[in-house]
């Protein structure tokens, strides 16, 4: 994928670029979300679940860090990392298997896993502007190569 700045004004614009997104991902690929909390990450990874063909629904995993999909073309791995403690407990789901294997890969928070994510992924960062609106959405994707 190209490095993008898209912007959106509402929840809707948000989950139908996830949609497109979703739609054209290939097997093993990882995304990585990064924003604060309300800026629409769930909302993006409800719109990707849909393009990979999920209909059940999709929510922020409270208690669980990964909550996986097998509904879709390919296996879809949702990981929300906001209340992980120690790295360790990656470990401990097997998060290997995910990132290294057949099905796609989204990470909320990412950023408090920065050091076990993969050589390759793309990474979508989510911000507001005030000015702009209380709906108005920024969003950066960036390849990310290491
Ligand atoms: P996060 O997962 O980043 O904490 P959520 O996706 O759970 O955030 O919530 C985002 C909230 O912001 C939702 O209530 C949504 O309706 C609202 N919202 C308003 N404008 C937008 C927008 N342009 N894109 C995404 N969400 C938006
Ligand atoms: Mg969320």
């Amino acid at each position: 994928m190209k490095d993008k700045l898209i912007e959106t004004y509402s929840p809707e614009e948000t989950f139908e670029l996830g949609r497109q997104i979703g739609q054209e991902a290939v097997p093993g690929s990882v995304f990585t979300l990064i924003g604060d909390l309300g800026t629409g990450k769930t909302v993006f990874t409800q719109g990707l679940a849909k393009g990979l063909g999920i209909t059940e629904p999709v929510n922020s995993p409270t208690f669980t860090i990964l909550q996986i999909y097998e509904e879709g073309r390919c296996p879809f791995y949702h990981f929300d990392v906001y209340r992980i403690g120690d790295i360790s407990e990656m470990d401990e789901i097997g998060y290997e298997d995910c990132f290294y294997g057949d099905g796609v890969c989204l990470i909320e928070w990412a950023d408090l896993i920065e050091e076990i994510l993969p050589e390759h992924y793309t990474e979508i960062r989510i911000s507001k502007d005030l000015e702009k609106g209380f709906d108005y959405r920024k969003i950066q994707i960036k390849e990310k190569l290491a």
